[in-house]
């Protein structure tokens, strides 16, 4: 059913669990996503990359992605992630998107505040904006370790900007770099648990988690205890449909090319994934 992510983010908040979002690339994994959110009764986000939202069918995917939103049983928002281009906001927001990442993270500060109000201003009042303080590494869509591929490693949320940045984006929701990288990493992640409860003592708004891949179940639940109501998951949802398709491949071209059975473990793959992530981050 169709909901506004803040109220979802914020309801699970009170009741010290955090809403799990999922990067969907395709309509199979979205289908997996809902059916796992219906199965445990909870509500759920359905991300799209902004070089999806980029493309007409990219848009034909966000308009797929809605129907399936507001007939699911359950709150289901659909939120246009990581986007800096204004237009490619407008044009997610058109096909169906209810929230949006004004990301300006990689921007001088002032340069990201603006984008958030242009993207406020372009937008409405009724789409939930995110914002982000703080860059972190990696590529959301390519699982690179953070020191590999030529990504450079991007700074800590500065805490004492938070305040400043909140109020004057008017963002319902934070983003924040407190260790978290996109992709995968490298060793054990070191959460830093200072920066994020100094955050969190400076804002009322939802803090949002991204590359929640590789961080262990405990550490997002203690996350929700410090106002983190959002997890993004992506590279392991890949990791795992890709590892099972590698599996599954070879037996479905033999069985007369069985392409709907192969779409079936793929469902099964995405579907234990979000199930998993449900469960972990639910009080
Ligand atoms: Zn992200």
């Amino acid at each position: 059913m169709r909901t506004r992510l803040d109220q979802l983010v914020t309801s699970a908040l009170q009741q010290g669990s955090a809403v799990p979002a999922f990067t969907c690339y395709d309509f199979t994994t979205a289908l997996a996503v809902v059916g796992a959110a219906e199965e445990s009764g909870r509500g759920v986000i359905l991300l799209v990359a902004p070089k999806t939202a980029a493309t007409p069918n990219g848009l034909r995917l966000i308009a797929a992605l809605r129907g399936l939103a507001d007939a699911a049983s359950v709150p289901v928002a659909v939120q246009l992630d990581h986007a800096s281009d204004l237009a490619v906001m407008a044009d997610a927001v058109a096909a169906g998107a209810d929230s949006v990442l004004a990301d300006g993270s990689s921007l001088p500060y002032e340069d990201n505040i603006a984008l958030v109000r242009n993207a406020r201003a372009l937008l409405g009042p009724d789409v939930v904006l995110e914002a982000e303080l703080g860059g972190l590494a990696g590529d959301e869509d390519r699982a690179f370790g953070a020191d590999e591929a030529g990504v450079s490693v991007a700074g800590l949320t500065d805490s004492a900007q938070v305040e400043d940045f909140v109020s004057r984006t008017g963002a319902g929701l934070l983003a924040v770099a407190v260790g978290n990288v996109h992709g995968k990493y490298k060793g054990e992640p070191q959460l830093r648990w200072d920066v994020l409860q100094d955050i969190a003592v400076r804002t009322h708004i939802p803090l949002v988690l991204h590359g929640a891949s590789g961080i262990p179940a405990e550490e997002l639940v203690k996350a929700a205890s410090m106002n983190v109501g959002k997890v993004n998951f992506n590279t392991e949802l890949r990791t795992g449909v890709l590892a099972t398709l590698q599996e599954q491949l070879p037996a479905h071209r033999a069985d007369g090319e069985n392409l709907q059975a192969l779409l079936g473990h793929w469902n099964r793959s995405a579907g234990g994934f979000a199930t998993a992530a449900l469960g972990m981050l639910t009080r």
